[in-house]
C-alpha cells in the first residue's frame, strides 16, 4: 500500500466493490495518520475494515533510536522479512532532513565506506523508503522538508524503485521535487535515465577524486566508468534538466587534498554548473585512512574558490552515534544504544 498514489488507491477500492472516495480515506489514512494497519481506519465500514487486517500496509518496525549529542537520530528498522537498515533524521534550525537508504547493504565496495564493507543483501522497495521518512517524520513531530539518499545502498542500481519512491514522497507525503537528492557514485547509463525522468530532484555524485587513477582506486566501479565519460553524462544531465549537479568530495589526509588535487578538480569544472561539497572523511573501523586537519580542507576549499568553482565544507553530523556519511552498516551496535 505504501508509496501508492491516490489514483492507484482509488482503483484498488473499486476492485473491491467500495466507492471511489474511500481510495482518499485510505490515502489520508496511510500518509497523514500513519497508520500501520488498515483495521486503524475508523471511518470504513466494520465489515469491510475486519477484512482488510491482512493487507499489509508496509511499515517497517523500529528496531533501535539513537540519538547523537547534536540532534541526530539514527533509526535501526526491521524490514519483513528481518532485514536491518538504516536511516537517519538530521534537525537543523529550519530543516528536518531524511537519509535514506535505498538499499539493504551496497555492491560498490567503495574503500572508505561502512555500507560497502558488507556487501549487498537485496534492493529496497518503493514502501520501505517511504517508510523511512514517515518514521522519522512521526518521531519528530515534525514535517520532514528534505530527503537525501544518502544512506545505505547505491540509488541508481535500484533506479525504478527509487523513482516511484520520489514520486511518492513529493505526491503523497507532500516533500518538494527541489528538496529531493539523490546520490550516485555513477552507473553508466543511468544518470542519462534519471535525467529523462525529468524531475526537479538534485543529483549528487561521488566524485572522490580529480583523476581517474585515484578514483579507481578509491571506488572499484569507476574502473569500468572512466571519470571522463561519468563527468560527460554529468553535462548532460545539467543540459536535460536545468538543475546544477552537486559533486562530493571526501577529504582523505595526505591522499586526495593536495594543491594539485584541488587545482586538477578546478580544471575538469571550470565552466559546469555544479557545486563541490568537501567531506572530511568520517573514521571508519576496517581501513586506516586519515581525517584532514582543518587547515588543510580549508586551504582546499579557498584553491577550488579562488579557480572560481563554487564549494562548501560539508559539517558532519551523528558522528558518536556512527551515523555520519559513511559510517551506516547494519546491525551495528553499541553499549550505550539501548533496543527498543
Ligand atoms: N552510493 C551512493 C549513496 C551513498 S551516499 C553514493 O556513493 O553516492 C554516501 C555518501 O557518503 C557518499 O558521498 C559517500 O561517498 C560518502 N561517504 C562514504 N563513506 C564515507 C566516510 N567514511 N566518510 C565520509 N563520507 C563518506
Amino acid at each position: 500500500m505504501l508509496g501508492a498514489s491516490r489514483q492507484q488507491l482509488t482503483a484498488w477500492v473499486q476492485t473491491q466493490d467500495q466507492p471511489a472516495y474511500r481510495g482518499q480515506q485510505l490515502h489520508q489514512w496511510i500518509y497523514q495518520k500513519g497508520i500501520r494497519s488498515l483495521s486503524e481506519i475508523t471511518v470504513l465500514p466494520k465489515p469491510w475494515r475486519q477484512s482488510l487486517a491482512d493487507v499489509p500496509v508496509g511499515r517497517s518496525q523500529l528496531a533501535l533510536r539513537s540519538p547523537s549529542q547534536d540532534g541526530t537520530v539514527k533509526y535501526l528498522l526491521r524490514l519483513e522479512d528481518g532485514q536491518i537498515i538504516e536511516t537517519v533524521g538530521i534537525p537543523t534550525a529550519k530543516r528536518l532532513t531524511v537519509c535514506v537508504s535505498s538499499q539493504v547493504g551496497c555492491a560498490m565496495a567503495c574503500d572508505f565506506c561502512a555500507t560497502g564493507k558488507g556487501g549487498f543483501q537485496r534492493h529496497l522497495g518503493r514502501h520501505e523508503i517511504v517508510d523511512q521518512v514517515l518514521t522519522v517524520q512521526e518521531d519528530f513531530q515534525q514535517r520532514v522538508s528534505n530527503v537525501v539518499f544518502m544512506g545505505m545502498g547505491e540509488p541508481l542500481l535500484n533506479l525504478a524503485n527509487v523513482l516511484e519512491a520520489v514520486r511518492s514522497l513529493n505526491q503523497d507525503v507532500g516533500i518538494g521535487q527541489r528538496s529531493i537528492t539523490v546520490s550516485t557514485v555513477g552507473i553508466p547509463g543511468r544518470i542519462h535515465q534519471l535525467a529523462e525522468a525529468k524531475l526537479q530532484i538534485t543529483l549528487a555524485v561521488s566524485l572522490h577524486a580529480s583523476n581517474q587513477a585515484l578514483r579507481s582506486q578509491l571506488v572499484p566501479s569507476a574502473n569500468h566508468y572512466p571519470l571522463t565519460a561519468l563527468l560527460a553524462d554529468c553535462r548532460d544531465y545539467v543540459r536535460i534538466t536545468g538543475r546544477r549537479v552537486t559533486f562530493e568530495y571526501i577529504v582523505l589526509a595526505g591522499l586526495n587534498d593536495q594543491p594539485q588535487h584541488a587545482l586538477e578538480l578546478a580544471q575538469h569544472l571550470r565552466g559546469f554548473q555544479s557545486h563541490v561539497n568537501l567531506i572530511p572523511y568520517n573514521p571508519i573501523e576496517e581501513v586506516s585512512y586519515q581525517r584532514p586537519r582543518g587547515q588543510q580542507l580549508q586551504g582546499f576549499l579557498n584553491l577550488l574558490q579562488e579557480k572560481g568553482i563554487a564549494a562548501s565544507i560539508r559539517r558532519s553530523r551523528g558522528l558518536d552515534r556512527d551515523a555520519a556519511c559513511g559510517q551506516l552498516r547494519a546491525g551495528h551496535s553499541s553499549e550505550s544504544q539501548s533496543p527498543i
